[in-house]
């Protein structure tokens, strides 16, 4: 017999889980939260919080300089936490995983160093539905030099044209960039094969993983993705840390992002050499508290099982789309299937912001507004829109009183 995703997501106890987040017993104006926001940053359960504790209390430590064995210690964690990102993600080899300080840190870091090896009249290829992380620090490089963007369309449910994306590859394309999972649309792009489009005309393939590391499984090896980045504070993590995974290959090639302690060889006044992978890329002294703690939050993921996860969220999905697909003149944005838990969403001529600010009034955190992808906005004509966004914690009933909450506002505003 099969199972269905209800099966699956009914062997975790939502209730239970939600006991490890006392921001979730919060009211806002007298009635209970409904945290919706995920997709900006997802609450942090009480194993990361001890984590960051313990690091405070017992082994705070500066790492990788120490004999003491404090330093020891706390260097132990950081490398503990690297080693078990590899496994998360299924890297080759620890020196291919890099601590940034988020997913855009790590985008910036493959901009500006590989963008130095780009020469005029070179193209990248980003897709329409990218994050302002994943477009301004390609465009920053433009600045420097005459290197253009090429930019993949999608169509009206939110999915690449793959032929259109083909036929932007020319002689002069050195890079690709783009979502694996999009924030705003939740569509999950075939990344498998347009990596695969990429390398067969030559040009490596940067993944912005920000929105699918906390839903999807990831395997860079199966994927053969040349760089990968993704932030914790998304996945159940603290702020401050992002991971990039970048293939040796390339690591090796490019030159270093920052300079500082940490990332050098030897440093002399004539010539200083460069550490070995991965310290070359963390120049200073890197989050480590929080780098830490990291580790538990990827604990915390691959015992919940991040399928057990993604089926949870597919039937707070299902529901929500069902609950408001009722509401008199609402409009999806986003519907490709197999997508990822977020709804994307205008009623009418509603503003974005009103209807955030009036939700908000009724305890419901969501997000409004252009969600830091402006092109992706033009590319619907609207300037910005209402997107609910769901974890693990989140139950149906939070999605029935956001749906209640959301017909309520609308009839108000129309
Ligand atoms: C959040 C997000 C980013 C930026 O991540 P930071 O943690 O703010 O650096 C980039 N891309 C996507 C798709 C995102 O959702």
């Amino acid at each position: 017999m099969t199972q269905s995703p209800c099966d699956n997501h009914n062997n975790m106890d939502i209730n239970k889980i939600r006991e490890d987040y006392p921001i979730l017993q919060r009211h806002i104006e007298g009635r209970p939260l409904v945290y919706l926001d995920n997709a900006a940053t997802s609450q942090t359960p009480r194993s990361v919080v001890e984590a960051i504790d313990q690091m405070y209390y017992h082994y705070k430590a500066n790492v990788h300089r120490g004999v003491h064995t404090l330093s020891q210690e706390a260097t132990d964690m950081v490398e503990l936490t690297r080693e078990k990102v590899r496994a998360f993600i299924n890297a080759g080899s620890v020196e291919e995983v890099i601590f940034t300080r988020g997913t855009t840190e790590g985008i910036n870091l493959v901009a500006s160093s590989f963008g130095q090896m780009l020469e005029n009249g070179d193209e990248i290829i980003v897709t329409v539905m990218e994050h302002h992380s994943n477009i301004v620090p390609w465009q920053l490089i433009g600045q420097r030099k005459r290197v253009t963007l090429r930019v993949v369309p999608i169509d009206d449910s939110g999915q690449v044209d793959l032929e259109a994306y083909e036929d932007l590859f020319s002689d002069n394309t050195r890079f690709v960039a783009l979502a694996h999972v999009s924030n705003v649309l939740g569509t999950v792009n075939p990344v498998k094969q347009m990596i695969a489009i990429a390398h067969r005309h030559g040009v490596p393939v940067l993944i912005d993983g920000a929105q699918a590391a906390p839903h999807v499984k990831v395997d860079v090896l199966d994927l053969d993705c040349d760089f990968y980045a993704f932030s914790s504070h998304k996945m159940y993590g603290p702020a401050g840390v992002g991971i990039l995974y970048g293939k040796r290959y390339w690591l090796e090639k490019m030159p270093p992002y920052q300079g500082g302690g940490e990332m050098i060889g030897q440093v002399s006044f004539e010539r200083t050499t460069f550490a070995d992978l991965p310290f070359k890329f963390e120049a200073g002294t890197p989050d480590f508290v929080d780098i830490a703690a990291f580790g538990a939050a990827i604990d915390y993921i691959q015992g919940l099982g991040i399928e057990n996860i993604a089926a949870h969220e597919h039937e707070l999905l299902r529901a929500a789309v069902e609950g408001l697909n009722t509401i008199d003149g609402i409009r999806f944005f986003g519907t490709a299937p197999g997508k990822s838990g977020v709804v994307s969403f205008l009623v009418g001529d509603i503003n974005s912001y009103d209807m955030g600010l009036l939700l908000d009034k009724l305890g419901i955190a969501v997000r409004t507004g252009h969600h830091c992808a402006q092109p992706l906005m033009a590319r619907y004509g609207v300037t910005g829109m209402v997107r609910a966004s769901f974890a693990v914690y989140n139950t149906l009933d939070e999605v029935a009183a956001f749906v209640a909450a959301t017909h309520r506002v609308a009839a108000m505003l129309q």
